[in-house]
């Protein structure tokens, strides 16, 4: 079906839909029964936090509205494809707990979902706006080009194509096209582009055509730009709103002439203001810390990132620390996006993840996918250790809100946990006379106890003991325990790390480090 173009004016969308000429693959957007929404990142790169908010935000607005979120590679700029990055977004956005539901994984019934397996739809569709006349082959070459943009340079302007080829006669082009001469096509940006309402930025216009020249829409290599191809996917994807970064908002004119020259119904469209750091300069690449990937190796939780990010004022009635995916989407509004920019504190991460850790602690499942994750790691530091599941869950409710990492269990502080640390007597000589009085009262203590302590009983019990150690100070005795367990003198309490270490082990350390 071709778009209507009658005398160089594009039919007006009411008169459009009533004369049916539009093109409608999509029911259920049009009657507005369906959300669906995509996720386009180019894979030039590896997921980065500002990307990761994005996804999230389409992904909360799909979840609260029942509807769908799609994943879409936009891998059409063939020299700057980075390998590995497309397999490595998708994997991020399941490691982050917001997997789609369609995605180049995973399939779906609008696929495939990389651009690059899509070529044939954009020929289509730019085929119908060459026959339209809203679309032309330009035949300028690079060096043409190149002079135009030095050109404008010089002069102080904004460099823009000229359109020049808009003007060839068809005798003109069917002689270039007779003689091979390369082509690209470009879409003819008609005059007046109508205001569009954007979700979030209200009322938007931006009359494209006095300050572009024609945009390409698909090179020479038979690839679409992005214009093109972002517009042709969402509409066969049959995507009912597009959520994305502020920096399209600009583009999204161009996008809406598409969209009335092929006679289709655009989607809705909500800009997300840009993410910035606290101090409001550029997220950069550079830094690494952005990069999805460096979280995840640094061993945070999914759900503190997504809370942090969720945290800098959009989308939320208020701030609040400590929600899950299942809190966001309920209490998502689109509505509520600000237009202000976010700024992100990544200073405040692992307050975050502590929070986070903690639930994951208490919650059973996630307790024992912690038990896990931690065994994997302890294997990979200390060389093939096995330690007993137990042992392991003990350790983490017993430091349950004191840690903000998994991870912080692998520093040197806490590697008593996992090994007997070695500790001379002479360390311990000059701390009290009385160890060997110390180290029998609590190893009897622990014999003569096999119903279990809590921290609580085990510290009232610790302290009445040493009661009867005349010359040594309760905080001496207490140094002189902690050194002999863990060959440190600062630490948790000893009447945790006694819990820690069990009773077996605990006996055993105070004995041979501590003199009979
Ligand atoms: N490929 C574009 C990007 O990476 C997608 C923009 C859009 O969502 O339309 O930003």
């Amino acid at each position: 079906m071709r778009p209507a173009f009658i005398r160089g004016k594009w039919l007006s969308r009411t008169l459009e839909l009533a004369t049916g000429l539009g093109r409608r693959t999509c029911s259920s957007r049009e009657s507005g029964r369906e959300v669906r929404v995509r996720f386009a990142p180019s894979p030039t790169g590896f997921l980065h936090l500002g990307g990761l908010r994005t996804a999230l935000y389409n992904y909360l607005f799909a979840k609260k509205h029942g509807g769908a979120f799609i994943l879409r590679l936009e891998d059409t700029d063939r020299s700057r494809l980075v390998p590995g990055a497309a397999e490595s977004i998708e994997d991020m956005l399941e490691w982050a707990g917001i997997p789609p539901d369609e995605s180049p994984r995973h399939g779906g019934p609008c696929g495939p979902y990389e651009q690059s397996k899509r070529l044939d739809l954009y020929h289509v569709a730019a085929q119908a706006l060459l026959d339209s006349g809203a679309a032309y082959r330009c035949f300028c070459t690079p060096q043409r080009l190149e002079l135009l943009k030095r050109e404008a340079m010089r002069n102080r302007q904004t460099p823009r194509y000229d359109n020049r080829c808009r003007h060839l006669t068809p005798k003109q082009v069917e002689e270039k096209l007779s003689r091979n001469s390369p082509f690209v096509i470009r879409f003819f940006l008609q005059e007046g582009a109508q205001p569009f309402q954007d979700l979030v930025y209200g009322w938007t216009q931006h009359d494209v055509a006095s300050v572009e020249g024609d945009p390409v829409i698909l090179k020479g290599d038979g690839f679409p730009t992005y214009h093109l191809a972002n517009v042709v996917d969402d509409h066969h994807m049959c995507v009912s709103h597009v959520l994305r970064g502020a920096e399209w908002l600009i583009s999204t004119a161009k996008h809406l002439l598409l969209y009335q020259a092929l006679g289709w119904q655009p989607p809705q469209f909500a800009h997300l203001p840009l993410l910035l750091n606290k101090d409001g300069s550029k997220l950069s690449k550079r830094q690494g810390d952005i990069f999805i990937q460096h979280y995840v190796h640094s061993g945070y939780l999914s759900d503190a990132l997504l809370d942090l990010i969720t945290n800098c004022g959009s989308g939320f009635t208020e701030n609040q620390m400590g929600r899950t995916v299942d809190t966001l989407i309920q209490q998502y509004e689109l509505g509520k996006t600000s237009t202000h920019s976010a700024l992100l504190d990544l200073d405040k991460l692992p307050e975050f993840n502590r929070i986070h850790l903690t639930r994951w602690i208490e919650g059973t499942e996630t307790r024992v996918q912690l038990v896990g994750q931690l065994q994997v790691l302890l294997k990979d530091t200390y060389k093939d250790l096995e330690l007993d599941e137990k042992h392991i869950e003990r350790i983490l409710l017993l430091r349950k809100g004191h840690l903000c990492r998994l991870t912080d269990l692998l520093s040197p502080e806490y590697s008593y946990l996992w090994v007997r640390p070695s500790v001379t007597r002479e360390q311990l000589q000059c701390l009290t006379s009385e160890a060997s009085k110390v180290k029998n009262l609590v190893v009897r203590l622990l014999q003569e106890n096999d119903s279990g302590f809590t921290l609580e009983t085990l510290n009232g019990e610790l302290r009445k003991q040493l009661k009867q150690v005349k010359d040594t100070k309760y905080s001496s005795a207490m140094k002189l325990l902690r050194v002999a367990l863990s060959g440190q003198e600062h630490g948790p309490s000893v009447a945790e790390m006694l819990l820690s270490l069990g009773r077996q082990e605990s006996i055993v350390r105070l004995q041979n480090a501590l003199p009979d």
